[in-house]
């Protein structure tokens, strides 16, 4: 599903956050919103999201005008900040939970035989009945993934993916979340100020500054010719 957006644009009371971005991320595409906190990278994803609507601009999904559309509406899978896993129930509620909001009915076993797939896409047979609390960060961040895949999304939507976990671990899920999206193929938007994760992952980076675009493009183009210099100051800050 490809994703454009057209001059979008939000406020906050008389705050600009995004202030006119335009942006087009092709069907099957993965690509890295990238800048310094406070650069509106969330607020864009919210609204791809439904999770905030645009005070000017358009997104469309396709071919359809989708801005706004609301979230369950949407067809999109969310991977928060931090997992926001519910603590109270387990890790197969968890990702159940995906299912029983979306529009689509589905029978118990249905959902018992569609979890226990997800469990296995995500490498975790056998974790069903854990809370969160009994299982790793790594793991953690593998069960909101499989819970925003619950819902069959066109387009996924991750918010710092791997903010909150070591370098190690960081490392080999980003080589995973790779892995799964070029197995499913499916349009994929994250959030990071990472540079060297958006560099390491995207097919395509999209540098934002201050609610606006400041470059886009592959991770190659933007290392050899920053076109600013903040990109250049920015990509060469590394943490
Ligand atoms: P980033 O994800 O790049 O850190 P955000 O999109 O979260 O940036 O925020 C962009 C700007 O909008 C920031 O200055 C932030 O304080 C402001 N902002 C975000 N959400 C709200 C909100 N709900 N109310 C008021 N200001 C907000």
């Amino acid at each position: 599903m490809k994703i454009v957006l057209e001059n979008v644009v939000k406020e906050f009371n008389t705050f600009r956050a995004v202030r006119g971005v335009s942006l087009e991320i092709g069907s099957g595409e993965l690509v890295a919103l990238l800048g310094p906190s406070g650069s509106g990278k969330t607020t864009i994803l919210r609204m791809v999201a439904g999770l905030e609507f645009a005070d000017q601009g358009a997104i469309y999904f396709g071919d359809e005008d989708a801005t706004n559309i609301p979230v369950r509406e949407r067809g999109v899978g969310f991977v928060f900040q931090h997992y926001a896993l519910f603590p109270h129930m387990t890790v197969g509620e968890n990702i159940a939970f995906g299912m029983k909001v979306s529009k689509k009915a589905r029978s118990k076993q249905e959902i018992t035989d569609r979890v226990n797939d997800l469990l296995r896409l995500v490498k975790l047979e056998g974790l069903n009945d854990r809370f969160p609390s009994q299982i790793s960060g790594g793991q953690k961040q593998r069960v909101a993934l499989a819970r925003a895949l619950a819902v069959d999304p066109k387009v996924l939507l991750l918010d710092e993916p791997f903010g909150a976990l070591d370098a190690n671990v960081r490392h080999d899920l980003r080589r995973w979340l790779r892995e799964i999206h070029d197995e499913l193929g499916i349009t994929t938007l994250f959030v990071t100020h990472d540079q060297e994760e958006a560099l390491d992952l995207a097919d395509r980076v999209v540098i934002l500054d201050q609610g606006a675009i400041v470059q886009e493009g592959t991770p190659e183009q933007v290392c050899r010719e920053p076109n600013s210099a903040f990109v250049m100051k920015f990509l060469g800050d590394t943490n």
